[in-house]
């Protein structure tokens, strides 16, 4: 298995809660990567796989700004071309600070910045603090500025996240310097608190689309998450080995999408394969779509898998 990318998922407390967030992320979130956990997760990968990019996401990587310049900084130190963060903006609330930060982060290498901008983020944090740094970074000289913003269901819907997200980022538009990405967001985790929304609910069958960050099929994946538990996943709650016991170089070698008890299911009959495992699991309650089955599935299937469906906090 080729890797292209690394995200180090740095799992930890969060100064929100948002409602869509599909690892479950927030306040009651406790734990930090281990900055020499991190590095050799690096290092070791770079020894043996072309890694194109990394990214820091979290909970929010810059509540730990030394921890993400460390990573950053071991990313430039082991030759990844590109390093960067998906940060909520929080920090922009005072213009000097904002550069500060930035400054710093550029000092050791960071060359690409994503800032989530949507009705779910701004529950949270003040638009005017996103944006503020979102100029910051575009006057900064990064190679990229990205804002990936998320809809419950698509950009004209009347629901009012979507009407709020659409205004958000349509303040943005124009911006000199930045790129705006849009996606529907995935019905896990939390995000299934906002299945009410729906009402054309069905039981989906076939293969679901993999999320776009993987790069690739659940057979080819090019890019893996790793928590600070060790954990490396694929899809959020769906682990295919802890690099705290096996060496992270050995668990990306050794994947076999085949040889996975739950990958192999979805990959072959799309979620609704894993049906067959779930004694007592009610499908004729609906589902908004694949992800929402998979992830009804998967956490009524978690007590026999725990090894395999993890970590524990995206399925509370
Ligand atoms: S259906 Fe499941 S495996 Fe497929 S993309 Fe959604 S969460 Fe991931």
């Amino acid at each position: 298995m080729g890797i292209k990318g690394v995200d180090l998922l740095v799992s930890f407390t969060c100064n929100s809660h948002c409602m869509h967030c599909s690892y479950n992320c927030g306040i009651r979130r406790k734990g930090i990567m281990d900055a020499s956990d991190g590095r050799c997760y690096i290092h070791a990968l770079c020894k043996q796989h072309d890694i194109e990019w990394l990214s820091v996401i979290g909970g929010e990587p810059l509540m730990v700004p030394d921890l993400t310049n460390e990573l950053i900084r071991c990313a430039k130190e082991n030759g990844i071309p590109h390093r960067g963060v998906i940060t909520n903006g929080f920090w922009g609330r005072e213009a000097k600070g904002a550069q500060k930060i930035l400054k710093d982060l550029k000092d050791v290498g960071m060359n690409q910045i994503t800032f989530s901008v949507d009705a779910f983020h701004q529950e949270h944090i003040p638009f005017s603090h996103v944006r503020n740094a979102i100029m910051a970074s575009t006057d900064i000289g990064f190679d990229k500025v990205w804002v990936d913003g998320y809809y419950l269901k698509y950009e004209d819907s009347s629901n009012r996240f979507d009407k709020q997200t659409k205004a958000l980022l349509n303040e943005l538009r124009g911006t000199e310097g930045i790129d705006i990405n849009t996606y529907r967001l995935r019905m896990c985790g939390r995000a299934v608190g906002l299945q009410d929304h729906f009402d054309d609910k069905s039981v989906p069958h076939g293969i679901c689309t993999p999320p776009f960050w993987m790069g690739g099929g659940f057979d080819n994946p090019s890019t893996i998450e790793i928590d600070h538990r060790g954990n490396v996943t694929l899809c959020p709650g769906i682990s295919i080995g802890n690099a705290k016991e096996d060496e992270i170089t050995a668990i990306v070698q050794t994947y076999d999408v085949c040889e996975h008890p739950i990958l192999s299911i979805i990959n072959e009959e799309g979620p609704i394969g894993l049906a067959k495992l779930a004694d007592n699991f009610d499908l004729s309650r609906g589902f908004v779509d694949h992800c929402h089955l998979c992830y009804e599935l998967r956490k009524h299937l978690r007590p026999l898998y725990p090894r395999y469906l993890t970590p524990a906090d995206v399925y509370q």
